[in-house]
């Protein structure tokens, strides 16, 4: 049963309020669980809240209310982009002690295969809060996945050595023993400071629970008006995007992206990682508070590109003319003209399809199987990969004949395929210059050993090999087969 419990401080964790009230209270954790915990072999959970003692739950709800509690004391906002319905389905869970957290968000489990986490703080949060409440506090701030700096010092965080983890033990650790190294590290004006203070400030701001656009929906947007998406909205070019972007962040110590795959994932709407995704806003210089309450234009590129293309035919211009209006080729603007396409926003679709919604789906997942075929294609720079009806499949892991009911999507892919020969050359091509940029021997043994081609494929690439090369080049790669 609870007495007392200490008083809360801003953006303090749950974890370290519940620390505190053992410090306070008991020589033992085991006593303050049992008080807190459903079961007293429950363990605090770091980042949420675990299943509560109905009393000791009727305490604290008396003190704060359980959904400001896990909005304002828990690591819940760095969940906000994973969509409405099940974002609100979690808040609710939670506030009422049902589903265990793991179950609700994707919570990492911290296990072996992936980065270590530990309990972090800033030095000189932790003097001053001690100046001014007597103790120190694990702070969420603090805590932010991937995050090392405390924006308000501008000051480095410091990892203690326990470790945040699914299977960590059930003690209650206290900011106030643990923390003993304040000495501060200041960071320098920078990239990485300004990517943690947006990253900080869109942790902190509001969550609002009533919006309903999906984030990967929205970040598709914001793309509008950009290099990466075509005069006409309908063709995003990912892969230009991916590559400006790591080349933004190249100094950054923490690197969310890494793939192109998961830069896709989070445009169409499989991937919401709290980190991944403000990157990406920052990149693209979404303001916080845009992103915090994001709202989608209300009509897209595509339509206000085809809306412009009609009026101008009404003017009685050609689509030559239109087009170089338009910054498009002339059968965009034809197509433009003739079809009166339904704005492209949903660009998920696993959910609810029926058999006779194959149109539909088909339409939505256009823009997928185009990335995916890019994807395969360019392998951002490294060995480039052949595009066929059966890769794709595999690649977004659909049921083989999947494109049998998907004419649209099927002839994207066909935009892509090659003949075999017309592929080796491409390989060939790219073999030739990556051995040149790696310094290696230029000779047939390396480019066999890469492409694992055999002599006769590599001369039935020559006829094509100068679709990829200058003429030079070609000649160059031809003269490497021994006689
Ligand atoms: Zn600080």
């Amino acid at each position: 049963m609870i007495a007392y419990l200490p008083a809360l401080y801003e953006d303090e964790l749950v974890y370290s309020w519940f620390a505190r009230y053992f410090a306070h209270m008991y020589p033992s954790y085991t006593n303050a669980l049992e008080d807190l915990m459903e079961n007293k072999n429950t363990r605090a959970d770091f980042e949420f809240i675990n299943h509560l003692d109905a009393d000791a739950k009727e305490t604290i709800t008396k003190i704060i209310p359980m959904e400001d509690l896990i909005m304002g004391h828990t690591m819940f906002p760095s969940y906000r982009f994973i969509g409405h319905g099940r974002l609100c389905n979690a808040l609710e869970s939670m506030a009422n002690s049902e589903e265990d957290v793991h179950r609700l968000l994707p919570v990492s489990k911290n296990r072996t295969s992936e980065q270590v986490h530990y309990i972090k703080y800033c030095p000189l949060c932790a003097i001053e809060t001690k100046e001014i409440y007597g103790e120190a506090y694990w702070a969420r701030q603090a805590n932010i996945r991937n995050i090392d700096i405390c924006t308000k010092h501008k000051c480095k965080l410091k990892n203690t050595n326990i470790r945040i983890s699914g299977k960590q033990s059930a003690r209650l650790y206290i900011a106030e023993e643990e923390i003993n190294d304040t000495v501060p590290e200041l960071v320098e004006d920078g990239l990485e400071l300004h990517l943690a203070e947006y990253i900080t400030d869109v942790f902190q701001s509001p969550i609002y629970m009533d919006n309903t656009v999906k984030i990967g929906e929205f970040l598709n947007s914001k793309l509008e008006g950009t290099k990466y998406l075509s005069a006409r909205g309908k063709a995003r070019n990912i892969t230009m995007l991916f590559n400006d972007f790591m080349e933004f962040y190249k100094e950054l110590p923490n690197q969310g992206i890494t793939k192109l795959s998961q830069m896709q994932k989070i445009f169409t709407g499989y991937r919401w990682d709290f980190y991944d995704v403000c990157q990406i806003a920052f990149f693209l210089g979404i303001s916080v508070n845009e992103l915090v309450n994001p709202k989608l234009p209300e009509r897209s590129q595509t339509e206000l590109f085809n809306e412009k293309v009609a009026r101008l035919y009404d003017t009685g211009l050609g689509c030559h003319r239109i087009a170089r209006e338009m910054g498009c080729s002339p059968s965009t603007a034809k197509n433009a003209n003739k079809v009166k396409p339904k704005a492209e926003h949903d660009y998920s679709g696993r959910k609810g399809i029926k058999r006779d919604d194959w149109e539909k789906m088909d339409e939505e997942m256009k823009q997928q199987v185009r990335d995916i075929c890019e994807q395969i294609y360019y392998n951002q720079g490294g060995r480039p990969g052949h595009v066929t009806v059966n890769a794709v499949c595999r690649d977004l892991r659909l049921p083989d004949k999947r494109f049998d009911y998907l004419p649209k999507c099927r002839k994207i892919i066909y935009e892509y395929e090659e003949k075999k020969e017309i592929y080796w050359a491409r390989e060939v091509v790219w073999c030739y210059q990556e051995l040149i940029k790696k310094k290696e021997e230029v000779c047939w043994r390396n480019i066999r050993n890469v492409t694992n081609l055999r002599k006769d494929n590599f001369m039935a690439s020559f006829p094509y090999l100068e679709k990829f090369t200058d003429m030079e080049t070609a000649g160059k790669i031809k003269s490497l087969l021994p006689i």
